[in-house]
């Protein structure tokens, strides 16, 4: 053992008397914890590999596992805590960049959990979802400032390409190679049972996926993979990737390991080279420049599809905002730092960015400030977690919300956090084809749907208890939210008032 060894994080407790040594948890477990001892007659764990995953314990058939937090922990204190010192000794063993998976783990505040969302009593009467109609349906693209008609009072305003959505919500980009193809497939079968859509990220549109297009945004990112005619015409919008909340200001990575087969054609680059996008667009040093691959994809797709600009959260972002309105792009969509994402250096995961909470309000009073809000529509991203997230962004200005980790769960996703070691025991990050076979693509969308029909449902129930029956209605309403324990200039960012005013 090394100076740097460090007791294991997770202990795996086997209850004797219950374990069959059926080896169902070795045949489980992608990482080799488990293991039959013939001479012993017993099963056996090698805990320094676990991550936690709850793979084993929930195919157990007599209950006889479970996994716990160590709590061996070095001597930290309140400067050198336990993690900080154990990435310390990582990186004096490795010499490299840390790695990490999903979104920002630190305990930043979370605004969503400091703003509540009002009720009607009394004078304003609520409405009953059951019982009345509500309007859960947008339509994100430019519109028209003003609705001009002729003689006949017929509308004459030209309308932009527009997206329609049953719900404002969406599944976030999340690229093939990143995730499996069962898992794509999951999320393509779901967006189009529910009358939304989901992200191709990155890595190109697999040919199978093709007829989803309808429900399908197809992404443009600096690497430019996969990007070809067919593919942008089989989208119902492009997204220009300019950045990611879970790493702004650097560009991808997708280890050569996992560009095989389909994954390496979809990309196109060849099998088993490190599928690297660059930082910034080498075509784009400006607005004017991000205007010009705006024009192009909208040339390319005859101008037949809304174009969406995707950007991290950044600390200028009401301005970028600003810029990439003026670009001629039809959706901005705003990605917050505790966004997931497949891999990212851990230090630029937890330390760059700032919350989608204080970005998106601050991009939807800009906008209105310069009187260009209705120029462009607002997705917002990064750590979306349930209806009321849904419904309180979208009081914040947001048109739409894009939701990933939240999907990825509903998938089977137990957050073990190591999707970048590219062995997902629940067949969802991973290329591997016995892991991936673990998920049925059946049974990953039905449970999408399930989950996007419960949000529906809560999103009806919250804005009928405010008395507004559209998403319209409540777009920017902030006057349904307020503040508890937020600072002066925090409520002023949010432009909400404080609880009890
Ligand atoms: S990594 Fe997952 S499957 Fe393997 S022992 Fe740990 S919890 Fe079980
Ligand atoms: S996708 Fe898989 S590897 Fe990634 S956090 Fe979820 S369960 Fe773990």
């Amino acid at each position: 053992m090394g100076i740097d060894f460090i007791y294991p994080e997770f202990e795996v407790i086997r209850a004797e008397s219950r374990c069959i040594a059926c080896r169902v948890c070795e045949r489980q477990c992608a990482n080799e914890v488990h293991r039959f001892d013939p001479q012993l007659g017993l099963m056996l764990s090698d805990e320094s590999k676990c991550v936690n995953c709850q793979r084993c314990v929930s195919l157990c058939p007599t209950r006889a596992l479970k996994i716990v937090s160590s709590g061996c922990r070095l001597r930290e204190n309140a400067n050198w805590s336990h993690g900080t010192i154990q990435e310390l000794y990582k990186q004096a063993g490795s010499g490299g960049v840390l790695l990490s998976s999903m979104g920002n783990p630190k305990p930043f505040p979370v605004y969503w959990d400091k703003i509540l969302l009002n009720a009607s009593q009394v004078t304003n009467p609520s409405i009953d979802p059951l019982r009345e109609p509500m309007e859960t349906r947008v339509f994100l693209g430019k519109k028209p400032a003003l609705a001009e008609r002729d003689a006949q009072g017929r509308l004459t305003c030209r309308l932009e390409p527009q997206l329609e959505l049953s719900m404002p919500v969406m599944f976030s980009a999340m690229s093939y190679g990143s995730i499996s193809y069962n898992a794509h497939k999951s999320l393509a079968l779901a967006a189009r049972q529910l009358g939304i859509l989901y992200n191709t990220g990155e890595g190109g549109l697999h040919e199978d996926f093709y007829c989803y297009g309808e429900n399908t945004i197809v992404q443009v990112a600096s690497g430019r993979f996969g990007v070809h005619r067919a593919y942008l015409d089989a989208g119902a919008a492009v997204e220009i990737k300019m950045g990611q909340g879970a790493k702004p200001g650097i560009g991808g990575h997708l280890p050569g390991a996992k560009i095989v087969g389909d994954v390496s054609r979809t990309r196109m680059i060849p099998e088993g080279s490190d599928a690297i996008s660059p930082a910034p667009h080498h075509d784009i040093y400006s607005i004017e420049d991000l205007r010009q691959l705006v024009y192009s994809l909208k040339e390319a797709t005859e101008y037949k599809k809304p174009v969406i600009v995707k950007v991290a959260a950044v600390h200028n972002i009401a301005a970028i905002a600003s810029g990439i309105a003026r670009s001629g792009a039809d959706i901005i969509a705003i990605d917050g730092f505790r966004g997931g994402t497949g891999a990212a250096p851990t230090r630029i995961r937890n330390n760059v960015g700032i919350p989608i909470e204080l970005a998106l309000a601050a991009v939807d009073q800009r906008l209105r400030e310069e009187g260009i809000r209705s120029q462009v529509s607002l997705v917002a991203g990064g750590s979306i977690r349930s209806s009321a997230d849904v419904v309180k962004a979208i009081a914040l200005g947001a048109d739409a919300c894009y939701v990933a980790t939240a999907a990825l769960l509903a998938m089977g996703c137990h957050l073990c956090r190591t999707c970048h070691t590219g062995k997902c025991n629940w067949g969802i990050a991973t290329q591997r084809p016995d892991l991936v076979e673990r998920l049925n693509p059946e049974i990953g969308s039905r449970r999408l749907v399930n989950l996007m029909t419960a949000w529906q449902h809560e999103i009806k129930e919250l804005m009928g208890g405010m008395g507004i029956n559209s998403i319209e209605a409540l777009r920017g309403n902030r006057l349904m939210l307020r503040g508890v324990g937020l600072t002066d200039k925090e409520l002023e960012i949010l432009g909400i008032l404080h609880a009890g005013e």
